[in-house]
């Protein structure tokens, strides 16, 4: 500033020079050139001025600033800021750092003095992350991970479990009449008055029937159920199959018993169109009997009704049938707990932004709930009911559609109330951060009933064969391979090429999925790439039992073997410039490596497991220490070590087992 203030005086000088040497010039644009001289000079000097008061008031603030602060407040003022910082499960160093707003390279040297080299993208764990906070005198915030929440929702709601309507998905063949009975149970609703005959399409109605209300997913179709479960969402309590009493078992009727039983869906059979008459429902009974469903009066316990979509035939008693298997299932949940469901369908309105279809799955939706779906969150502005009513609450089962998400959810996605606003954003900022680090956050949407998980000691088999007689043979020979802790089970063995259905089921069970002697279609191929779902061909048989074997191996946990190498006892605790916090030690029995694996043993209750980082002898860095010596010690990630600890080292070998 000084500078340019001395440069100004200067040009104001030489104008004013050129001004005085100017005057005693003749001819009649003298009286304007001096005029318009005067007034540039007059500018300059204005600025000049101006220049000289600014310059003033800075050197009037700094004596002000140097005048008002006392030593203490200045102090104080040059004291680091002690931030809250939040934690996640897991966090690079780069975005520790920022959190803390910290610089990176900091925290890298924090840790390599404490004997851990890291890179900036590397990822530490919460517990690391946090006495990292303390350390750099910031204030640690947990978050609570999105699995632990849920649980905790979850728990709460294990009190005043009340009975809630099932949810039913209807599947057949096509052309059976999956969609006239779905549209006649619907208006059969409808036309009972109670709505005006006003229906909205909303992916899924729910109609009532003597006081028992019932939930129809009105997407009829395997794709829909089977995508929702390949997901991990279980949405079905009650599968409706529809047969043609014309036609019988085909394909796809197949395909959905398979669907169903796979999931652990129960099913209630619609013999369709018995109207006609070449309707021959005793004979579709007779089919059915070979996929394990038989009928009552075939001394089975399968519901079957006769109905026709088309005269309306029995529908009353396809309802009745759909609550009788609902109430063996006993369906039960809280209503007053905090919301969960499943998106059905979501979609960007023009006017109404994101909306989502969502079905409730346990406790109450509320009018302003904030919420979490997927990877978005929200606050619910309105509930429209499957009327196209605004409502205020959605109770468990029912379908509703949700205005007020950040953006479109997916369908299958969870949708999870909270109680604050705050806890909905740092969850679905988890999410995100986790679905960026290549976890699956959308592993949990659950539903209470219906579904069971499989269990891990259980290999899922599909089998698709050329023939009759080869399928059944595998199926024999796999049979014979027993094992105590795994064991093969076959969920689908059937002749033809492998088709997209198969590839979806293999995805939804965690099946693996062999060919033998057929070749998938096109479009199963396809599939099967990009959900990276493997499909093994095979056409010698013992080449698919080894196979069997290796994947049911890959089960079984390996076998542990554990050596201890040597114990060393803490005597002192050192600090050490460059290194932290180091364990002064005697090793008291065999020896210590470093890189080896340890434990911190401290009154007999273990404290540590990890790795030994660094160990000492004298001020030199030593491989390994023996019986008798003493050392300094570090180790990995751990630091809280007191006088007394015992130091164990051990090695393990691990012996893959196979079956
Ligand atoms: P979807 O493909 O399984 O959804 O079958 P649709 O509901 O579209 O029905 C296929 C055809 O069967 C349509 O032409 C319906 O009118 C007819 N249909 C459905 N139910 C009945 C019934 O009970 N009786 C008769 N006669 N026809 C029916």
């Amino acid at each position: 500033i000084t500078n340019d203030y001395e440069k100004r005086k200067l040009a104001e000088q030489r104008a004013t020079r050129r001004l005085k040497g100017e005057s005693g010039e003749k001819g009649k644009s003298e009286g304007k050139k001096r005029e318009l001289k005067l007034t540039v000079s007059r500018a300059l000097s204005d600025q000049i001025e101006a220049r000289t008061r600014s310059l003033a008031s800075l050197k009037r603030a700094k004596l002000k600033e140097n005048r008002e602060l006392t030593k203490e407040e200045i102090q104080e003022n040059l004291k680091p800021v002690k931030r809250d910082v939040n934690i996640p499960e897991a966090i690079t160093v780069r975005e520790l750092a920022n959190r803390m707003a910290e610089q990176s390279s900091n925290v890298i040297k924090f840790l390599f003095g404490m004997g851990v080299t890291v890179t900036i993208n590397q990822t530490l764990a919460a517990d690391t992350a946090e006495y990292l906070v303390k350390e750099f005198g910031h204030n640690p915030i947990r978050e609570t991970k999105a699995e632990e929440i849920i649980q905790k929702i979850k728990e709460s709601r294990s009190e005043n479990l009340k009975n809630r309507p099932p949810i039913v998905t209807v599947m057949g063949h096509v052309d059976h009449g999956k969609t006239s009975v779905l549209d006649v149970l619907r208006s059969a609703n409808v036309v009972s008055g109670e709505f005006g005959g006003i229906t909205q399409h909303i992916g899924a109605y729910q109609i009532e029937h003597e006081s028992n209300k019932i939930t129809f997913i009105d997407t009829p179709g395997h794709a829909a159920f089977t995508e929702m479960r390949a997901r991990g969402s279980k949405l079905t309590d009650v599968v409706v199959l529809v047969v043609a009493a014309d036609d019988g078992v085909k394909p796809q009727t197949i395909e959905s018993i398979k669907h169903a039983k796979a999931a652990k869906v129960p099913i209630v059979v619609a013999i369709n169109k018995c109207d006609l008459p070449d309707a021959d429902p005793q004979k579709i009974k007779n089919q059915l009997l070979e996929y394990e469903l038989i009928a009552e009066d075939l001394s089975g316990d399968t519901l079957m009704v006769e109905i026709s979509a088309k005269t309306k035939k029995n529908l009353d008693k396809l309802v009745e049938s759909i609550v009788l298997q609902a109430e063996i299932l006993d369906l039960k949940t809280d209503y007053e707990s905090k919301a969960t469901g499943i998106v059905l369908e979501s979609k960007i309105d023009t006017g109404r932004g994101a909306v989502a279809t969502v079905i409730v799955t346990s406790g109450t939706i509320k009018k302003g709930d904030f919420f979490v779906s997927g990877l978005k969150w929200g606050k619910v502005r309105a509930l429209i009911n499957d009327k196209g009513q605004n409502i205020d609450e959605a109770p468990p089962s029912s379908p509703v559609e949700i205005l007020g998400i950040n953006g479109a959810a997916k369908s299958g996605d969870d949708f999870i109330v909270f109680d604050t606003e705050k806890e909905a954003k740092t969850l679905s900022a988890n999410r995100a951060e986790e679905n960026k680090t290549g976890g699956n956050p959308l592993a949990f949407a659950t539903q209470d009933s219906a579904f069971t998980d499989k269990s891990a000691t259980e290999l899922n088999i599909i089998i698709k064969s050329d023939v009759h007689g080869s399928s059944e043979a595998i199926k024999n020979a796999i049979s014979q391979i027993t094992h105590d802790e795994v064991k093969p089970k076959i969920i689908l063995s059937d002749i033809g090429m492998v088709t997209e259905t198969d590839v979806t089921l293999a995805k939804a069970s965690n099946a693996v999925l062999i060919a033998f002697n057929v070749k998938p279609s096109k479009e199963a191929k396809k599939l099967a790439e990009n959900e990276k779902i493997k499909i093994s061909s095979y056409n010698i048989i013992y080449e698919v039992l080894d196979y069997i074997k290796s994947r049911m191996s890959g089960l079984l946990a390996p076998d542990i073997q554990e050596t201890i190498s040597g114990t060393a006892q803490i005597l002192e605790i050192f600090k050490v410039s460059g290194t932290g916090k180091v364990a002064g030690s005697k090793v008291t029995e065999g020896e210590i490596a470093s890189g080896a694996n340890a434990r911190v043993i401290r009154d007999g209750a273990i404290i540590y497991t990890g790795k030994i980082s660094t160990i000492f002898r004298e001020k030199d860095q030593a491989k390994q220490v023996s019986n008798g010596q003493e050392c300094g010690i570090t180790l990995k990630d751990f630091i809280d070590f007191q006088k007394n600890d015992i130091i164990e080292a051990y090695s393990t070998t691990s012996t893959e087992r196979t079956v």
